[in-house]
């Protein structure tokens, strides 16, 4: 039923209630509060303390409006057994037509001191020989997220009577026993409990049930997606072989580790299925993920069929192809890499051996998606960073055939987003680096060391060491110019390190709108040595690959986010030789100087994952939208991680056993997927 239909909603603030999401009498009853507040106990006048807040019950012995002050005030005393009390409300001339003598109210607010009398001032009042006054509900209930237009206490009003219908209204979704064993209280007791909590704990009751259902139906949804995934496309099944197998390692100039050998036999595992793989590899930058991406395109390879290799940007692709080529000398797999400045008769020319077969691994952006390139036989579809691609396009990717799907990640996920943004995946994971790594030694460097620092650097770049400084932006002078002032800039730092501070080096600057071409050039300079110090803004960030670049300077760092820290740090340490992170960086923020001494403390990518997501909270990092996923109301994926757990094991089980959802007692749990999913998770058609 629509809102329109209630009591006290019109054709107006129907409009202004589906503004807020609510069009349905179902959706307002989940227009959750987002506070709560409870009828405070009140106390006889004579208890009243100064400076505290109090209430009380007395009865109205006179009023009187005094209209020559400064600020009219209207007044009343009020008397119990105990005391007079007396009550001023500023501004009050609306009272005038409400309180009289001899009716008896109840009072809330703030008790001060007045000329040594204790009084109370501009309290929340309630007339209690009104028929249907309940101080409960006046004084307690939701505070609902607002508007211009519709204030809470408007939306507490109009709840409030529908409130009396919940057995019509709302369904349950598990049985008595499943409820008893997770300690979950009933669906319509929690929706009544919600809006108006008789107390602190049945409120807290009603919120693990809400927070459950709601978790609960993403997982669902996630189940579902996955299992669909799964079982209603199938790809053709690879085959290994220990010919195959030792081809392909004899191309690695090193033994794989163990995690790397796990992580392989995963996606061979997958692979030789004739159901899709759609796995995700993670694992910390350097950590080996691309020595296993190409082990699956080696094996896709040798089966016949094409492999493509997408990154977010033309460097990263670039890199990419670069390494693989490291590893594909003498090899007959015909590759390419397709960048954006690939035109004319030459890209038609390569387009036309891609639609033909006649290439094997193709590297490229998402540019790889657009329309006018297309495979012949596309069997893996690699996508590093698979989060920068949005759902929508490798939906789109998936629709030419059904490849297999190998998604890497570098930046660590939390376990929180390991189980939402991407738990419709499986995930293998790289824990450990490849041995002979140096360790990073992180610092934090505040001005009065800087010149301190530069002395330190100076010393292993006479050794020959190379060192990266990167910028939080490139210019100062650019785009708006608003919040410029005191954000170091890459230009700027440039033009001091390679004037003032290493002018016997050679200081090069590099940034994402330069062309591609000098970026590529002064990149291949770098990893030859003939640079010495990369001036950068976060184009660094992944991808660069130079063992004897053992020095990372961040200036401004207070400016990056952790994860992003990571990753640029990420980028020393790759030798044997120790390196060196400093971070410079002058700031008061607290949550910036939590995470620079994070920093400084650990060099375990899933650690310092876990306290990004703490330091910023899901809302920052975990867009649902763009994960496919409906928007979270009631749970926090971090705060409730348990339920999330929980709500994960059911919904994977359920779907396990009801892939269909059409068992009988399945069936409310149907309905409010897709009443509330189905759009967000595509599965209209489930049912
Ligand atoms: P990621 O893609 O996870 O950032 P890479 O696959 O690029 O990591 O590997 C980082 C570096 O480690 C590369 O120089 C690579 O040659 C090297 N490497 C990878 N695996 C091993 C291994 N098992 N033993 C030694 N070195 C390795
Ligand atoms: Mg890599």
């Amino acid at each position: 039923m629509p809102v329109q239909f209630l009591k006290g909603v019109g054709p107006a603030r129907a409009k202004t209630f589906a503004q807020l999401g609510v069009q349905t009498v179902g959706d307002l009853l989940e227009y959750f509060p987002r506070d709560w507040a409870f009828t405070p106990r009140a106390v006889k006048i004579n208890q009243m303390r100064p400076d505290r807040t109090a209430t009380i019950v007395g009865l109205v012995e006179s009023t009187d409006y005094q209209t020559f002050r400064r600020r009219p005030i209207f007044e009343t005393m009020l008397s119990d057994e105990t005391g007079m009390c007396r009550i001023v409300w500023f501004h009050g001339g609306f009272l005038r037509d409400q309180l009289r003598p001899g009716q008896v109210i109840m009072a809330s607010g703030k008790v001060t001191s007045y000329k040594h009398q204790l009084q109370m001032t501009n309290p929340k009042f309630l007339i209690l020989d009104k028929k249907y006054s309940k101080p409960s509900e006046y004084f307690g209930g939701g505070i609902y997220p607002a508007t211009a237009r519709l204030s809470s206490m408007q939306i507490k009003r109009i709840i409030r009577p529908v409130l009396d219908n919940l057995d019509e209204l709302v369904d349950e979704f598990y049985d008595r026993k499943f409820l008893k064993k997770n300690s979950l209280i009933g669906r319509k007791d929690a929706i009544g409990w919600i809006h108006l909590p008789p107390d602190e704990e049945r409120l807290a009751r009603a919120k693990r049930r809400l927070k459950y259902d709601e978790l609960f139906l993403m997982q669902l949804g996630l189940a579902l997606r996955r299992y669909r995934c799964k079982h209603c496309s199938s790809s053709a099944p690879m085959r290994c072989s220990d010919e195959i197998d030792h081809r392909i390692r004899k191309r690695f100039p090193f033994l794989l580790t163990a995690d790397q050998d796990n992580s392989i036999a995963e996606i061979v595992g997958d692979m030789c299925e004739a159901e899709p793989m759609n796995r995700l590899l993670q694992g910390d930058v350097g950590s080996g993920k691309t020595v296993v991406a190409l082990y699956a395109a080696l094996l896709a390879v040798a089966n016949g069929t094409q492999v493509a290799i997408m990154a977010p940007t033309e460097i990263l692709a670039a890199q990419h192809f670069l390494s693989i080529e490291r590893y594909l000398k003498n090899s007959k797999v015909r590759r390419v890499l397709i960048t954006g400045g690939l035109t004319g008769k030459k890209r038609t020319e390569l387009l036309g051996q891609i639609a033909g077969g006649r290439m094997d691994i193709v590297v490229g952006t998402v540019a790889l998606l657009e329309k006018d390139v297309e495979f012949a036989k596309l069997g893996l579809v690699v996508i590093d960073e698979q989060h920068k691609f949005g759902v929508h396009q490798r939906a789109q990717l998936r629709k030419q055939t059904t490849p297999q799907c190998l998604g890497l990640k570098a930046t660590p996920i939390p376990r929180a987003l390991a189980m939402t943004a991407f738990g419709d995946l499986d995930v293998s994971i790289i824990k450990h680096s490849p041995p002979g790594r140096g360790t990073v030694i992180t610092r934090w460097v505040d001005r009065r060391d800087q010149q301190k620092a530069y002395e330190f650097i100076r010393e292993r770049l006479k050794a020959k060491r190379q060192a990266y400084f990167v910028y939080p932006r490139i210019t100062n002078t650019e785009g708006d110019g608003r919040d410029s002032i005191g954000i170091k800039a890459a230009t700027d730092g440039w033009k001091n390190l390679s004037g003032q501070v290493f002018p016997e080096f050679s200081v090069e600057l590099l940034h994402g709108q330069m062309p591609s071409a000098k970026k590529r050039e002064i990149m291949a300079e770098f990893r030859r040595g003939r640079v010495d110090v990369l001036v950068s803004t976060v184009v660094i960030e992944v991808g660069m690959d130079v063992p004897n670049a053992t020095i990372m300077v961040v200036e401004g760092a207070d400016r990056f986010g952790l994860a992003q820290l990571h990753q640029l740090r990420g980028r020393i340490g790759r030798g044997e030789a120790k390196s060196y992170c400093l971070l410079f960086a002058e700031t008061e923020s607290e949550i910036a100087k939590n995470r620079i001494e994070i920093m400084t403390r650990s060099n375990d990518g899933f650690q310092i994952a876990e306290h990004d997501l703490r330091l910023r909270g899901p809302g920052e990092l975990f867009s649902a939208r763009q994960h496919g996923l409906p928007d979270l109301r009631i749970a926090n994926i971090v705060e409730d991680y348990e339920l999330l757990v929980m709500a994960r094991k059911n919904a994977f089980e359920l779907v396990s056993q009801d892939p269909a959802l059409a068992k009988g007692e399945h069936k409310n749990i149907r309905e409010a997927l897709l009443a509330k999913f189905g759009d967000s998770l595509g599965l209209a058609d489930v049912a």
